[in-house]
């Protein structure tokens, strides 16, 4: 890769995509076009067939995608399946038209059965049944993942997907109803604070298992993968620190500095019981997390406050 090549980063806003733009420019990538939802509708595949002829772009960064936590992945299901499905169709196909070098496409590590082995690795995929609560999502990324596969196969491009565990960080989203659990029980317990209430509400049991992944770290690890020649078709990337939701809560509330107590609310679900990734394939390629969860709380911690603050 050069580091004038054209990239195309999709999603450049987001969590992830904002984050990538980041370490692409850390990097000495300055060529790098990107469009906002208004200016171009992923979801219509004649106006992505036209941004890419236009653009004739080198690289292909897919971190465009409807997303949201527990919540809105269960109620919105349908349009999480046919967005999800939209945007990857359009965008895949319209990079191997346009001759694309490389693409990398992110999925997530909700793809794998809910009851996967922990913990989980790359061959675990279509072993099982999903988790219900994200099952549309997780069927259009595996779409997406075959998609890929199928590309690459068949018409020899260099298509690859990661598959980040549970991220967090900088420009995620705060909203209470649709976020994963880090934004919105920073959001809670930071209002709990200021409020100066006794106690501060996590739904569900407390016990579920999640493993945590740095959004600077995945964004390292794409620019790493971006332009390898070698057939890397999926990857597993994540941490390989897991809590439960208990201790997440628990070190939330000392980083923002909250003595109250923790109440949860089993009205509320749980989702899968455990998401460990196995991200022994892309480690041995030389790639490791770096930022440690407490060390990545307080940093989101204080972009928060200067960015996020609604009270
Ligand atoms: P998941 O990893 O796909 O289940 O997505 P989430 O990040 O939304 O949720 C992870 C876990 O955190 C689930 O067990 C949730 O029930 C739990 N959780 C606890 N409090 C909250 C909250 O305020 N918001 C969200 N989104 N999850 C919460």
């Amino acid at each position: 890769m050069n580091s004038d090549d054209k990239i195309y980063v999709a999603g450049h806003r987001g969590l992830v995509g904002s984050a990538i733009v980041r370490a692409l420019l850390t990097q000495g990538f300055t060529h790098l076009v990107y469009r906002t939802h208004a200016e171009l509708d992923l979801t219509n595949q004649q106006a992505v067939r036209q941004f890419f002829a236009d653009q004739k772009p080198d690289h292909v960064i897919l971190a465009a995608a409807r997303v949201g936590g527990i919540h809105a992945n269960n109620h919105y299901r349908g349009d999480f399946i046919y967005q999800n499905l939209a945007i990857e169709t359009h965008v895949i196909d319209a990079a191997y038209r346009q001759g694309v070098k490389h693409l990398v496409f992110l999925g997530s590590s909700c793809i794998y059965p809910r009851d996967c082995p922990q913990p989980m690795r790359e061959e675990h995929l279509l072993t099982g049944p999903l988790e219900s609560t994200n099952e549309p999502y997780a069927i259009a990324k595996i779409a997406g993942i075959k998609l890929c596969e199928a590309y690459n196969a068949q018409h020899g491009t260099h298509f690859v997907t990661l598959m980040p565990t549970n991220l967090y960080g900088s420009h995620d989203n705060f909203d209470l109803e649709t976020s994963h659990v880090i934004p919105a029980l920073m959001r809670k317990v930071h209002e709990a604070k200021i409020a100066g209430a006794g106690e501060v509400v996590v739904w569900g049991s407390g016990a579920p298992r999640r493993e945590f992944l740095h959004v600077d770290d995945l964004a390292e690890a794409v620019v790493f993968t971006l332009g390898k020649e070698e057939s890397l078709e999926l990857l597993n990337v994540g941490s390989g620190q897991e809590v439960t939701i208990a201790e997440l809560a628990e070190a939330l509330c000392r980083v923002v500095g909250f003595s109250g107590r923790i109440k949860f609310d089993p009205s509320k679900p749980d989702g899968t019981p455990r998401k460990l990734l196995d991200s022994g394939r892309i480690r041995k390629l030389g790639w490791h997390a770096k930022i440690g969860l407490k060390e990545g709380l307080h940093e989101t911690y204080r972009w928060f406050s200067k960015y996020a603050i609604t009270t």
